[in-house]
């Protein structure tokens, strides 16, 4: 079978395949956000399930298998946020603001960003895509994993899948 463009270029394109993203109806009005999960390749991991404390990562059936989600049971709690070892799990909150969303991701560098301090927000190459707010740094799991809350314009939510602090 001839591989994907996907996994070619180890980014997933435009066109998110592989990726998973809430229904928008659903999306747009569940305050907390909701889960977008960019896993596309089958490989022997599943922490994004055992660590969702309600059952919206479905059990795998078999290990091997890329996510599904049940968005009726997402809270936007970030906790896959923090253990994902692929850094593939975001959440987006697209009730945050006027033309605003919060967007939840993984940090593991140093130093940490200043809460409240403007960082560049980059894309899935490292490109820059726009500056944003960092509005709230949290650890869940105590295990040096941040989950970094950044206030970005909403039609970015797409883009935007890390931060370069200064
Ligand atoms: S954000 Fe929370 S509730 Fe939603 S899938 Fe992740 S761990 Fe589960
Ligand atoms: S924990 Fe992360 S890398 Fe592992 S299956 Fe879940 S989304 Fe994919």
């Amino acid at each position: 079978m001839k591989a994907s463009a996907t996994f070619e270029s180890g980014v997933l394109t435009d066109e998110r395949p592989g990726a998973v993203k809430p229904p928008r109806d659903l999306w747009e009005k569940h305050k907390g956000g909701l889960v977008l999960v960019e896993c596309p390749q089958r490989i022997p991991c599943n922490p994004c399930n055992t660590s969702c404390p309600t059952g919206a990562i479905v059990p795998f059936e078999d290990i091997n298998n890329v996510p599904t989600i049940n968005y009726e049971k997402c809270t936007g709690c970030a906790m896959c946020v923090a253990k994902c070892p692929g850094l593939a799990c975001f959440v987006v909150d697209l009730t945050w603001g006027e033309e605003i969303a919060l967007l939840k991701l993984p940090y593991e560098m140093l130093p940490l960003p200043q809460k409240g301090s403007t960082v560049k927000c980059l894309g899935r190459t490292g490109e820059i895509v726009c500056e944003g707010k960092v509005e709230n740094i949290l650890e869940p799991l105590k295990d040096r994993t941040k989950v970094v809350h950044v206030a970005i314009p909403s039609d970015k939510v797409g883009d935007v899948r890390a931060i370069e602090v200064a």
